[in-house]
């Protein structure tokens, strides 16, 4: 690969959090950027660092939008805009501002701004002020509309002239958080409902790579139900770097648990049952925690008592980034992320074979657990592992 940046597009990015990280910083710096270059792929694209901000050259080739996605969905990435680089001749440094200012944020023709000059190359024949005045002049012919604010402006046209010329906006929000995979490998358990999508958006924001797992109770529940849940985790996955969905068929174990144990016991062993699961996959894949979308009293399952009774049924740390959400919060959420509108689509859940009328809300630790060996369920419990199946749900925006 040359480095000649000829038919490239360049792009600014703003690194937050990660440009803090002292002695660790070039562990998050080069996550990040390898996660960026990755989903950039095939297209070629080149990344530089040069005071605390990326410099991403992508090619032509590759549509503004994608790139556009593809920042809006890498954790790392406080804030990005794209820029023109020119020579410093003043015809270009003009054409230039006139085409970025047709793109966000200048393209809606309205509100305040300001130009913003730092001249770097003292012998350049204009001054900041002169620059930041004639360009501000190129702004108003084409946005009569909008005016120019020196003090909190809300956007900016910024030019730097250095050993070339260039030109930016004032960036569009990423999504912040940190690179994914900086913090190891998580499972996260993913039901077709509103909250565990969330969950995993979440977790990722905080850098930790995950897989998903669902349980799925075909015949009782449908393919369309599977289907879901592999929308679900496409819309997600970009944010995580892709993933990987594994598929557990849950029916014979739901039925077992129907003939061996208390109604009112049925959701709690169910849950015991997916918390054994679930280590089991964890630990072949080198997953460290689970990941759920629990929330603390949200239904009978989710009170401390039933909380404290799933966590004992699981060797390795259970974590609940939701637990302490609002069920509106979650949604909103969930809306931004774009997971909604399918989270709500009417196909069953896997506990459709029994929702017991009365669910047990405050159970006893070494009670249930004395149930669930009660049921001998453990050799089924490995069948489902071994029978389980596997999808790999891409990158790709
Ligand atoms: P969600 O909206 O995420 O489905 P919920 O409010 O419906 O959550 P529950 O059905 O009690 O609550 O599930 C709690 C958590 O258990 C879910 O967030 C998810 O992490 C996990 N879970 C539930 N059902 C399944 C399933 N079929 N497959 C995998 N995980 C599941
Ligand atoms: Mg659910």
């Amino acid at each position: 690969m040359t480095n000649n940046t000829d038919n490239m597009n360049l792009y600014l990015i703003r690194l937050g959090e990660i440009s803090l990280k002292g002695q660790n910083r070039n562990f998050f710096e080069k996550k990040l950027k390898n996660n960026i270059k990755l989903k950039i792929h095939p297209h070629r694209s080149l990344l530089t660092r040069e005071k605390g901000r990326f410099y991403l050259y992508v090619d032509k080739s590759c549509p503004d939008e994608t790139v556009i996605r593809t920042l809006q969905t890498t954790f790392g990435v406080v804030g990005f805009s794209k820029a023109i680089v020119c020579n410093k001749d003043w015809d270009e440094i003009v054409n230039s501002a006139k085409a970025l200012i047709e793109n966000e944020p200048f393209s809606d023709g309205k509100g305040t701004f300001k130009v913003e000059c730092r001249r770097g190359d003292k012998s350049f024949f204009m001054n900041s002020y002169q620059i930041e005045s004639e360009l501000g002049g190129v702004v108003l012919d084409r946005y009569p509309e909008m005016k120019v604010k020196v003090k909190n402006p809300e956007k900016e046209l910024r030019v730097e002239v250095r050993d070339k010329a260039y030109l930016y906006t004032s960036p569009v929000p990423g999504p912040g958080g940190l690179p994914v995979g900086t913090a190891g490998k998580g499972l996260l358990l993913l039901s077709g409902g509103i909250d565990s999508p969330v969950a995993f958006w979440r977790m990722a924001k905080r850098g930790l790579k995950q897989d998903c797992l669902y349980f799925h109770a075909y015949p009782y529940t449908s393919d369309m139900a599977l289907q879901k849940v592999k929308d679900l985790a496409r819309i997600v996955a970009p944010y995580n770097q892709g993933t990987n969905l594994i598929v557990v068929n849950f029916t014979e174990t739901e039925l077992w648990i129907k003939d061996h144990s208390k109604e009112e016991e049925h959701t709690l062993m169910m849950r015991a049952c997916m918390m054994k699961v679930a280590n089991k996959i964890a630990k072949a894949r080198d997953c460290k925690v689970l990941v759920t979308g629990e929330a603390l009293g949200q239904v009978a399952s989710q009170t401390l008592e039933s909380m404290c009774f799933t966590n004992s049924m699981s060797e390795i740390p259970v974590l609940r980034p939701l637990v302490a959400m609002d069920k509106e919060e979650i949604i909103s959420t969930a809306r931004q992320i774009g997971t909604f509108e399918t989270s709500i689509l009417p196909y069953d859940d896997c506990c459709v074979i029994f929702s017991p009328k009365h669910p047990l809300v405050r159970p006893e630790v070494e009670q249930e657990k004395k149930s669930y060996n009660e049921m001998n369920i453990e050799e089924l419990l490995d069948k489902c592992v071994s029978e389980a199946e596997e999808f790999e749900i891409s990158y790709h925006v």
